[in-house]
């Protein structure tokens, strides 16, 4: 058999460590992928069965009532939003738009498994910076490793995998002391989870900084991982053409571009939902505090904790498998011994916890 012959980017590629779980059984708990365990609301499911008949067309390249709904919500001008097959789909067209061999590309790390592709798919050389002792992402350290050279700073906030947040003075604090030529791109998936501050405290941002890119999903609140929607909120339109052009016209679908403007009407859920996500995490931190563990200080959908010893993650991730609860093992996302578990329903998250429970 001949073999084929790969680009050098592709072997630059690392592959990215999916969750398993899609072909089993239905009654497991899928805590492993930080999704709503709450399906869409029936009126985005109507709207996005609406605009099935018409499938025969390609959807609208230019996203305009996704963007003009999204203009409403934020006060963002259109022409400053970006939509994306998901925010992955916003955040890789960035590195394309930005990055290349030379070019350098600052993020926190353990941080989100997507932005070490996001260096190798350009050469662009990738700086990552430690957490601090809470998990958190330490802003003067990663502020150090910018140089002439720096292209793209990526903030987790609140991150994944460790769920912790900065607080937005911070980041503000933090952009406005980099150089200009830096884009900066907040990765604010788990925003509407984080209490801390108003999700929207930091579209102020874009007022002031043409460099700054805050990336937005319908993956996780609004519970349409299956669909593929986010969006990039810009400081400039600059931003936006590029990264039309480094990607294919029809990038986002009709079914999801008609029930992501039906979901943004429905702000009332969305609260309900993190009501419901803040119940969650309360309960689930207390179960294990109760059982001597201490988890990172969540802002977001999911816990992060270190178990007891690291050298049990594998044989915990197993007996949790076993009775039926998916997790994510803390060595692919970058720390041993650790464990990532998604809020679900109160009763996936009962039995997440007597599962662990009995392993421990
Ligand atoms: C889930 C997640 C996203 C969202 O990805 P989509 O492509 O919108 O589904 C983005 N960033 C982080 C850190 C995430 O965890």
């Amino acid at each position: 058999m001949p073999r084929l012959e790969f680009s050098q980017r592709v072997q630059r590629l690392p592959r990215y460590p999916a969750a398993g779980g899609y072909a089993l059984p239905d009654d497991v708990a899928l805590l492993a992928s930080n999704e709503s365990p709450y399906g869409p609301l029936p009126q985005v499911v109507e709207a996005a069965q609406r605009v099935l008949g018409g499938a025969n067309r390609y959807p609208d390249p230019s996203n305009a009532r996704l963007r003009r709904a999204l203009a409403d919500r934020t006060g963002v001008r259109s022409t400053r939003i970006a939509i994306g097959n998901g925010s992955c789909d916003v955040l890789l067209a960035c590195g394309e738009a930005l990055l290349e061999p030379g070019a350098e590309l600052v993020y926190a790390w353990p941080s989100f498994s997507v932005y070490p592709h996001v260096a190798a798919a350009s050469g662009a050389t990738a700086i990552t910076v430690p957490l601090d002792a809470a998990h958190r992402h330490d802003l003067e350290a990663m502020a150090r490793e910018v140089t002439v050279a720096t292209r793209m700073v990526i903030v987790c906030n609140p991150n994944n995998p460790t769920s912790t947040a900065l607080p937005a003075d911070e980041i503000a604090a933090f952009v406005a002391d980099l150089p200009r030529h830096v884009v900066v791109v907040l990765d604010e998936a788990y925003i509407e989870f984080n209490i801390l501050d108003d999700p929207d405290t930091t579209l102020d941002l874009l007022e002031r900084h043409a460099n700054v890119v805050i990336l937005r999903t319908f993956s996780k609140i609004y519970g349409l991982a299956g669909l593929r929607v986010g969006y990039g909120l810009c400081g400039g339109e600059e931003m936006v053409q590029a990264l039309d052009q480094v990607r294919q016209p029809f990038f986002c679908n009709v079914a999801a571009q008609a029930a992501a403007v039906e979901a943004l009407r429905h702000q009332d859920a969305v609260a309900d939902r993190v009501e419901q996500a803040v119940v969650a995490r309360v309960e689930v931190e207390s179960a294990l505090a109760g059982l001597g563990i201490e988890p990172a200080e969540s802002q977001a959908n999911f816990v992060w904790f270190d178990l007891p010893d690291p050298a049990m993650e594998p044989d915990v991730v197993v007996g949790l498998r076993d009775r039926g609860v998916l997790v994510r093992a803390g060595t692919a996302l970058g720390r041993e011994g650790a464990l990532r578990v998604t809020f679900g329903t109160p009763s996936e998250n009962a039995r997440f916890l007597d599962a662990l429970r009995a392993v421990l």
